[in-house]
């Protein structure tokens, strides 16, 4: 869409005035609420527009929402926005701190983001309240939730309500596993070892561990690792049935 002009003001201004064109939109956080209003009016005509990328049928939910904001910072695998919403990354997980890369990934998040207006879009699950947002994130027009798994510093985690992405997600995850990207230079998935998979949750574990649904709900047998991960399904962070 936009090439990022070298000169930062240029690039802010740019970012201001591309609102009106479904880019990313940067907000002064104090004002955030009441701008957000105005923009919100001036611009529902545009939002309805940028439901290519979020369904039409949302547009309305994403306007009540806001479409992005000014980022804080990054705590762990979140970003707080300096409207005070925190968001969390749809369809994909970030390594939880005792698994391998989480220091790289939470890094390399800060530096995609940092002192960057992002932009957000919505699947039909996109989060808690509207403090705490499920979503995919765009920063510079990179969408980063992808962007994190092709550089293998995130699985992919397809759960009911997050699928719309979930070719591209998944054809970035076998991108980066191939190319050995990030955690996948340390992570191999196997085949012919029998894991659990929880459909619902999208994580797999082992036959063993006490987190795994059970047969009273969506349990599916898996032959390995390799097929949980092309399922979209992560894995558990307690019994850790990648390691
Ligand atoms: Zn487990």
């Amino acid at each position: 869409m936009h090439e990022r002009p070298t000169d930062q003001r240029e690039y802010r201004n740019r970012l201001a005035q591309s609102a009106d064109t479904g880019a990313i939109m940067k907000v002064d956080s104090r004002s955030f609420k009441k701008k957000c209003v105005v923009v919100a009016a001036a611009l529902g005509a545009v939002l309805t527009a940028s439901s290519v990328l979020i369904g039409t049928d949302a547009a309305n939910e994403d306007q009540r929402r806001a479409p992005g904001g000014e980022v804080r910072r990054v705590s762990g695998d979140r970003i707080k926005l300096k409207d005070g919403r925190d968001i969390e990354f749809a369809a994909i997980r970030l390594p939880f701190e005792h698994e391998p890369y989480a220091d790289k990934a939470r890094h390399t998040l800060e530096k995609w983001v940092n002192d960057e207006g992002v932009r957000l879009a919505f699947d039909d699950e996109w989060g808690i309240n509207d403090d705490r947002l499920l979503a995919y994130v765009y920063a510079n027009d990179t969408f980063i939730n992808e962007r994190l798994v092709r550089a293998g510093l995130a699985f992919v985690k397809l759960r009911a309500g997050n699928r719309k992405y979930e070719a591209v997600l998944l054809k970035a995850q076998a991108e980066a596993r191939e190319e050995r990207n990030g955690m996948w230079t340390l992570l191999k998935a196997t085949s012919g070892v029998p894991f659990v998979g929880d459909e619902e949750r999208a994580t797999f574990h082992r036959p063993e561990c006490a987190k795994r649904p059970g047969e009273s709900k969506a349990e599916i047998q898996l032959k390995g690792s390799a097929e949980a991960l092309e399922r979209g399904m992560a894995p558990c962070g307690k019994c850790r049935p990648m390691d």
